[in-house]
């Protein structure tokens, strides 16, 4: 059981000097464990609730039957819950493998937004995710490289946060990551390879690959892979694949 504290974020939380704050309301989910092994937080998630009422989601996400749970859940309004301590392992992403690792629920903080995939998310929304994301990247030095979608590393089962997600909004600021665009073969191999230089699972059908890297970064595209999709993948494995970050980078 877990007791409800009354306040706010909890005090293990920290914010880079004279940056913007958000006051989380603390509603306490039953559903966390401690991460395995001694893990940190190395990624950040991001979801959508695939629901047209935040308060639902927060009664899904907290009871005990579920199973399921996240760090934060963003209101449509900007105001942001904390139903579990960044400590702490939340249950939020299931199976699945990123940078040829699984157990993501142990190595990452679990960001829910309220949106139900088919509209945009709103403006209050995405601002307090700033906040939120600029907050947890200082608290726990994760890179810009390692704020992630749940489709990217569960592309069989998950297609959140989806393709009205604004990625390049965050890029933007610093805060996620935008791949460029160039010269390359509209080869499939060559996308492949790429996509899992880069982090996607590699034991997964192509075709499911390109539709989750298109869901992220190439949301208009349809039909075979193009150039731009194993551009945009080779830019991304150069500058944040897996052997980039092995040296260091
Ligand atoms: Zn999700």
């Amino acid at each position: 059981m877990v007791t409800p504290v009354v306040g706010t974020l909890r005090s293990t939380a920290t914010w880079p000097t004279g940056a913007k704050k958000v006051t989380p309301e603390w509603r306490p989910s039953a559903n966390f464990g401690e991460r395995k092994n001694g893990a940190r937080p190395t990624l950040v998630v991001l979801h959508y609730t695939a629901m047209e009422s935040c308060e639902a989601a927060c009664r899904t996400l907290c009871n005990p039957d579920n199973e399921v749970s996240a760090h934060y859940l963003i209101r449509k309004d900007g105001h942001v819950i904390q139903m579990v301590d960044e400590e702490k392992r939340a249950w939020h992403a299931g199976a699945g493998t990123w940078r040829g690792q699984g157990d993501v629920n142990s190595r990452s903080i679990g960001i829910e937004m309220s949106n139900t995939g088919f509209v945009p998310f709103s403006a209050p929304l995405m601002d307090s995710l700033e906040v939120l994301l600029r907050g947890i990247m200082a608290r726990w030095e994760i890179p810009a490289s390692h704020v992630i979608a749940h489709s990217d590393f569960a592309p069989e089962r998950k297609i959140d946060p989806g393709v009205k997600f604004d990625w390049r909004r965050l890029a933007r600021q610093g805060l996620a990551i935008w791949p460029q665009e160039g010269d390359a073969p509209a080869d499939m191999r060559h996308f492949v390879k790429a996509a899992t230089d880069f982090g996607y699972p590699e034991d997964v059908a192509p075709q499911t690959v390109l539709a989750s890297f298109r869901s992220r970064f190439n949301p208009t595209a349809v039909g075979p892979v193009s150039a731009r999709d194993v551009s945009m993948a080779q830019s991304l494995a150069r500058d944040f694949g897996i052997d980039q970050t092995r040296n260091g980078a």
